[in-house]
């Protein structure tokens, strides 16, 4: 059984925990490797050579910090095709969608090999009598991020991009479901130039996790999963000084207003909720149609659209999606379903029960589709993560507006319409932090910052682009004088100085 090492200061490193979880092919439903699971004195390790790499690392000039970005990119680029099949072996996603993922982590990369020029501080000539006030961003120590399962390039990339570049050194706790694209990037990096101990990465549950939100050198967690461990982790991490910013769950809807081009509204929802098996964060698994007409036609329409979307395994280039993550996920999923029938919602397509021929027992789920959904259910407030779509009518735009401002989760939202002065109210009034307007994935461009609202997010700072920086450095404000001792030597003040 091949087994995935820690890296940890610049090498494979075998642990001696004895604790090891299975990494699964949701293809097959074979275990395929076995994953070490970290114990604290592991975790440990890894911050000690984080800390020894910090000194010189920091001191990098930053042209130079983002020469290694420019080489890590290039070394992604090369072995895309390699990374892309390795996650899919794990993941499940299809290989297209495998490389938009470590193509989105990519774009966050580019925006690092700009770090010089965000990195730049602020200066005041002159802010008082021969005084000037100038800030610097300083990187904070060893850092570290958790991760998911449903985006283990992009994520991770997310987080060590701008943290190393800034000058961190960076402990990397992936999902310990597919957790061997982690390891392949941190190696990339080492190739690139990042010296040894600048990005570790340390396999584990919740010991792992814990040890990471304990541990004194430890500076900032970053860190993207569900929503109750993301304010576990937010609780923990800042009883023990450290700054964190933790992205939790999301249940995103499509508002479909009269006026929406329904062509694309069909092509876009069954993109946004099944693309992935519908495991993304920012999937669209709720659809609100506004008005009698427009939630018939747009049922009629997904009836009909449904049967046309392709299942298959991940290597399948005519797939649309593929298998769930593990046989856990696939029985909550389905249990979501049959929750939704139990409080009264109209299965309209059920996708139980799906088989593909010669992999019977990988984790497959057909797309479903529900019609009468309504705010009280639970399958409804809840995330279901899975090939779900969800319709819930609304006789009005004000109603529509309510369901995702008032929903517990508020990551992101979409409208479709052709109406300008609609569109611009909704995203100006909607209690949720992306808005996509005839966009199904609002997700930010890596320049922008990316983080949602209400239990989405606990923290407040977002991920990558500017709020990143800030995120990953603290500000240092200098107030400098400079006097000529002959001529002015003031007198003490007892009085604090003001610049009255
Ligand atoms: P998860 O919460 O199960 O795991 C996330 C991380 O937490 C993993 O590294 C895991 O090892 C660790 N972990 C698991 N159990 C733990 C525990 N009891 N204590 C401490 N740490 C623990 O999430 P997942 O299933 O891997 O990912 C899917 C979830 O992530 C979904 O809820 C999805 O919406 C969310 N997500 C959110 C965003 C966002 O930006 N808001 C992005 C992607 C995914």
């Amino acid at each position: 059984m091949r087994e995935i090492n820690h890296f940890i200061d610049g090498a494979s490193f075998t642990g001696a925990s004895g604790r090891f979880g299975d990494v699964f092919n949701p293809n097959t439903g074979q275990v395929q490797a076995r994953v070490q699971l970290a114990a604290e004195n592991e975790l440990d390790q890894a911050v000690q050579a984080a800390q020894a790499a910090f000194e010189d690392w920091s001191n990098v000039n930053p042209q130079r910090r983002a020469r290694v970005m420019f080489e890590f990119k290039r070394l992604v680029e090369a072995n895309m095709n390699e990374l892309a099949e390795l996650l899919s072996s794990e993941h499940g996603k299809v290989i297209a969608d495998s490389k938009g993922d470590i193509q989105r982590g990519l774009e966050v990369i580019e925006f690092a090999c700009g770090i010089p020029h965000a990195l730049k501080g602020e200066y005041t000539y002159g802010a008082g009598p021969g005084i000037d006030v100038y800030s610097m961003r300083q990187p904070l120590g060893v850092v570290a991020g958790i991760t998911p399962f449903n985006f283990p390039a992009m994520i991770p990339m997310w987080m060590f991009g701008v943290a190393i570049a800034v000058g961190n050194t960076f402990i990397l706790k992936p999902s310990e479901r597919d957790p061997s694209v982690p390891v392949r990037l941190a190696e990339l990096m080492l190739e690139a130039g990042a010296p040894k101990g600048v990005l570790n990465v340390v396999h584990g549950d919740k010991t792992a996790v814990d040890a990471i939100l304990t541990h004194p050198l430890v500076r900032a967690v970053s860190f993207v999963g569900s929503s109750d461990i993301a304010h576990y982790v937010f609780r923990m991490g800042a009883e023990h000084g450290k700054r964190v910013q933790a992205m939790g769950g999301a249940k995103n809807h499509g508002i479909v207003l009269p006026d929406a081009d329904m062509d694309q509204v069909i092509k876009d929802l069954t993109g946004a909720a099944y693309g992935s098996a519908g495991e993304r964060c920012m999937a669209l698994p709720v659809v609100v149609p506004v008005g009698q007409r427009t939630a018939d036609e747009l049922r009629e329409r997904l009836v009909s659209e449904i049967p046309s979307l392709k299942v298959g395994v991940s290597t399948d280039a005519e797939a649309h999606y593929g298998p769930v993550v593990n046989a856990a996920h696939k029985a909550r999923v389905e249990g979501w379903i049959q929750k939704g029938v139990d409080e009264g919602a109209e299965l309209v397509v059920d996708g139980r029960g799906f088989k593909l021929q010669g992999h019977e027992d990988g984790y497959f789920i057909g797309p479903s589709l529900f019609d009468h959904v309504t705010p009280e259910m639970e399958s409804y407030r809840e995330e279901i993560f899975g090939p779900v779509l969800q319709i819930v009518r609304a006789a009005s735009f004000e109603e529509a507006l309510a369901l995702p401002s008032k929903h517990q989760y508020g990551n992101g939202v979409a409208i479709f319409t052709q109406n300008g002065r609609a569109a611009r109210d909704f995203a100006a009034r909607v209690n949720v932090g992306m808005v996509g307007i005839n966009v199904p994935i609002p997700v930010p461009v890596a320049y922008h910052t990316f983080g949602g609202w209400k239990r989405s997010a606990f923290g407040d700072i977002n991920q990558h682009g500017m709020e990143g920086v800030r995120f990953w450095t603290k500000t240092k404000t200098v107030t400098a004088r400079w006097p000529d001792s002959e001529l002015e030597h003031a007198d003490s003040s007892f009085v604090i100085p003001t610049m009255r």
